[in-house]
């Protein structure tokens, strides 16, 4: 991004944000607000609406309402296609402010947000768009006196919960499917990166969305996210965030209306390497990167590195480097390799696990403490903790944070029983040159995703879901649309 442009939108005032409900900006029922603040440095960016129950339920009904007169699902998929597209291209257009925008709010570094946020968001709702229209329903091979048709009918009412670390990313492989399928939706953003999400529903409205079908509230997940969670009038949640907040929105559907309940939640992913990796220097940067890029505040990072003994001391030495050469600091400087982190309170989150690591006596190979305190932000230097035993709380519950715990290892069943020693399921990788290992630990592992000789970069084209207590259903690909169709039988006699 060109610098001057750079300066100018991070300097740009940011407006009070409200919800967007029925196709209209409105301030909280009852006026309160909430303050945004910078994790760059710590002051205030603006103010939002804080959501109150009222809220919520004025935007759950705008949604009911536009679902149930078809003004959405009644459109012919090509219909809908060529206003998400447009969408989509009024995203892209926009792409440098908001990535900036989005930046301020939560701290991801400006290379990164750019990629992964605006112009991520687009591609995923071009994705949907494109495929909306090339999806049939069935035809059952039935006796011949009968015919059976499998019709796929939009859910209905779509709330959409979702977490702050990519918002226009994650939001998109949420409302990309969920619009595309003629559902209408309720987001809730999270209260730390709610400002691009906002400014791409009113992009939306310019597209042609008609007003009612997509609403954001924002405020407070336990009073905005817990109404839309409890409500009867929502037919499916989508969620992306931790596990507490997952079990919760379960235990609403229960006492509510049975709705559909897809999470996506955390992980303690294992990165895998054997002494046979084909490059043990590309090996080492691109774990360092899988796990410090955005300060580690990505669902799939591999938090914990599993290395083969006989390279251990030497492949920790290489991370060492990687991880110490690396820019941490302001996510507006475009050569920052990993910016802030996204709040006051996640930092000392990352700090507590530290501290019990090394007052366990588990070694602090770099890093380990917060850096840059005079700008008033959130930073952390990326932080290596080498000894860890496999039941360390480092090595089994999510840090979400710039933090590595690294394991040793001796043979290829010890490597699994470990990478499978936990109780997530969301990514992992394998550092190999043998072939059939590669084969053999991507089936022995269970997690959504196992890379190989790589870490990330998994693109819309493939799903990503959870097994075990890292979540159900999956975002992305044509897969992520099974969330938003009911399948309804015509069983005709003929
Ligand atoms: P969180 O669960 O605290 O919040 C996520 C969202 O839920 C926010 O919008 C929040 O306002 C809302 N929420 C909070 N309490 C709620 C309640 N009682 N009822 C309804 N909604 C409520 O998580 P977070 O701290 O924002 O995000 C970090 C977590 O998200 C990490 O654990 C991370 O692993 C996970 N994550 C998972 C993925 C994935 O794809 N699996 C991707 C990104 C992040």
């Amino acid at each position: 991004m060109e610098r001057t442009l750079l300066h100018d939108l991070s300097k740009a005032p940011v407006g009070p944000a409200s919800h967007l409900i029925d196709g209209l900006s409105q301030a909280a029922s009852d006026g309160g607000t909430m303050d945004v603040i910078s994790p760059l440095n710590g002051t205030r960016l603006t103010t939002m609406a804080r959501g109150t129950v009222e809220d919520a339920e004025a935007a759950i009904a705008a949604a009911r309402a536009a679902f149930d007169d078809g003004r959405w699902s009644g459109l012919a998929p090509a219909a809908r296609k060529k206003i998400l597209l447009k969408w989509a291209d009024l995203i892209e257009a926009k792409a440098q402010e908001l990535a900036v925008l989005g930046v301020r709010d939560n701290g991801t570094e400006i290379a990164m947000a750019l990629k992964a946020e605006p112009l991520s968001a687009a591609g995923t709702i071009r994705y949907f768009a494109e495929a909306i229209d090339k999806i049939y329903g069935e035809i059952a091979p039935t006796a011949p006196g009968t015919l059976g048709l499998v019709h796929k009918e939009p859910v209905g009412v779509v709330g959409a919960i979702v977490p702050w670390n990519f918002p226009l990313m994650i939001g998109a492989w949420k409302l990309g499917p969920a619009l595309a399928a003629g559902c209408t939706v309720v987001l809730k953003p999270a209260e730390t990166a709610s400002l691009t999400l906002l400014e791409i529903a009113k992009l939306a409205l310019d597209a042609g969305l008609p007003p009612g079908v997509l609403n954001v509230v924002t405020g407070e997940g336990a009073v905005v996210g817990a109404t839309i969670a409890e409500s009867n009038a929502v037919d499916a949640l989508v969620f992306t965030g931790s596990g507490a907040t997952g079990r919760r929105l379960l235990e609403a559907s229960a006492r509510s209306n049975f709705k559909r309940v897809y999470l996506e939640l955390g992980g303690k992913s294992p990165n895998v390497v054997f002494a046979d990796a084909p490059d043990l220097d590309e090996a080492a940067k691109v774990s360092a990167y899988g796990i410090f890029r955005n300060s580690g505040q990505v669902c799939v990072a591999g938090s914990r590195l599993l290395v083969e003994r006989s390279i251990h001391d030497a492949f920790v030495e290489k991370l060492k480097q990687v991880a110490e050469t690396m820019v941490v600091g302001d996510p507006l400087n475009p050569e920052t390799s990993a910016g802030a982190i996204n709040s006051e309170a996640q930092l000392e989150q990352n700090l507590r696990f530290v501290a019990e690591a090394r007052a366990a006596g588990r070694q602090i190979v770099t890093g380990g403490e917060r850096i840059l305190q005079e700008t008033g932000g959130y930073y952390m230097a990326p932080t290596i903790v080498a000894g860890v035993s496999p039941e360390d709380a480092i090595a089994q519950e999510e840090v979400f944070g710039p933090v590595l715990a690294v394991i040793p290892f001796d043979s290829e069943d010890e490597a699994v029983a470990i990478a499978n020693g936990t109780d997530f399921g969301l990514a992992a990788a394998v550092w190999t040159a043998d072939l059939s290992r590669a084969h053999r630990m991507v089936r022995r592992i269970k997690a959504g995703v196992v890379h190989v000789n790589t870490y990330g970069g998994a693109d819309v084209t493939v799903p990503l879901g959870g097994v075990k207590q890292s979540g159900n259903g999956h975002d992305k690909s044509l897969h992520a649309f099974d969330k938003f169709f009911d399948l309804k039988t015509a069983w005709i006699k003929l």
